[in-house]
């Protein structure tokens, strides 16, 4: 799909055309080209300029790259749910955190193809499946890969994420037909010590090389509300949008507060920081499936209303996101109702 921004667009349908903000924004989001050289200055006048502003410009890109009343949807199922190794402070599925939470074995591909089905009858179009592991050995690869070719005989995208990737995984992975691999970065690199020492940055990044070598789809997002400041949402979104490819999908998750894991209890982030996260990724990597993840279910229809406004267009569906609670499925469609949305096919 060809990028079609530019700043002659954004300002002369601007009501505020003359608002310094808009036009300081506008230029920065470049003539007709897709970014990956965002400065941080940058992404700060883009963010903090005034909230109507930052909003339109970004439904303004978002309507040059999308219908904007159509959300893709998407639904998640853990397959091998806690005892992960590695200490992510937000995770309920860690070994290093004692949340009461089980350690289970792989799904068998019956409970996954069940699930998928109900997926696809209740409008999913992508069926995404996650492991809790530091890195899947090559046994796991190929049962996953089992698993990944039931649920497109099911008539569904795939998308998976197990941890860290290597370089031969990533390519198998891709011959056997999966679309889309997840990996997220979590946050900035500057809180990211914060959030995870059991694995770095780098290594993240390294994983995302080798999925985007292999053809595979990126998935790749970030967790904000975690107790990091403004700075380091910017950072998160600079990291995103300054990747060699922008991610084809960006899940933005609103930390779901965990009791028993270190970050039960940060400072709860305001929504509308939120809402100004969503415009921002948007305006950054205005191509790009913007999904709504985690933290919904905590989040009023009205917060939702104004990130569909903003820009997202996906969402996770279905009553449980892993390990922890979604919107009931009967609230989603009522309020798509509500917004005249309707799924992407
Ligand atoms: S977020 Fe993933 S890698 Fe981190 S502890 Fe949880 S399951 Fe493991």
């Amino acid at each position: 799909m060809p990028a079609t921004a530019n700043t002659d667009t954004i300002t002369s349908k601007s009501p505020a055309s003359n608002d310094r903000s808009v036009s300081i924004a506008a230029h920065q989001l470049g003539a007709g080209n897709l970014r990956h050289d965002w400065q941080l200055n940058e992404i700060r006048a883009l963010y903090t300029q005034p909230f109507n502003d930052l909003l339109w410009q970004a439904q303004n890109l978002h309507r040059q790259h999308f219908n904007a009343n159509q959300v893709q949807i998407s639904t998640l199922l853990s397959i091998k749910t806690g005892g992960c190794p590695e200490d992510c402070k937000y995770c309920p599925q860690s070994v290093h955190y004692n949340t009461g939470l089980g350690r289970e074995k792989l799904l068998d591909k019956q409970r996954v193809v069940d699930a998928a089905r109900a997926a696809r009858e209740a409008g999913a179009s992508r069926f995404c499946m996650g492991a809790a592991w530091r890195q899947p050995t090559d046994r796991n690869i190929d049962k996953v890969i089992e698993l990944v070719q039931a649920v497109r005989d099911e008539g569904l995208e795939t998308c998976i994420t197990l941890g860290m990737l290597k370089a031969e995984q990533a390519h198998k992975l891709k011959a056997a037909g999966l679309d889309y691999y997840n990996h997220n970065l979590d946050s900035s690199p500057e809180y990211y010590q914060q959030v995870i020492t059991t694995r770095t940055y780098q290594e993240r990044l390294d994983t995302l090389e080798n999925v985007r070598e292999a053809g595979l789809k990126t998935c790749c997002g970030g967790i904000i509300g975690m107790g990091e400041s403004r700075d380091d949402r910017l950072g998160l979104l600079q990291q995103l949008a300054n990747l060699p490819e922008h991610p084809h999908s960006v899940p933005i998750n609103l930390l779901v507060q965990v009791e028993g894991t270190p970050m039960h209890g940060v400072e709860e982030l305001d929504e509308l920081e939120f809402v100004r996260t969503i415009a921002a990724a948007r305006s950054m990597m205005p191509e790009s499936m913007l999904r709504l993840s985690a933290g919904r279910e905590t989040m009023n229809d009205a917060t939702q209303a104004l990130c569909f406004l903003a820009g997202a267009n996906s969402i996770f569906y279905g009553e449980q996101l892993l390990t922890t609670a979604n919107p009931a499925t009967a609230a989603d469609q009522q309020l798509f109702q509500r917004l005249g949305l309707q799924p992407m096919a």
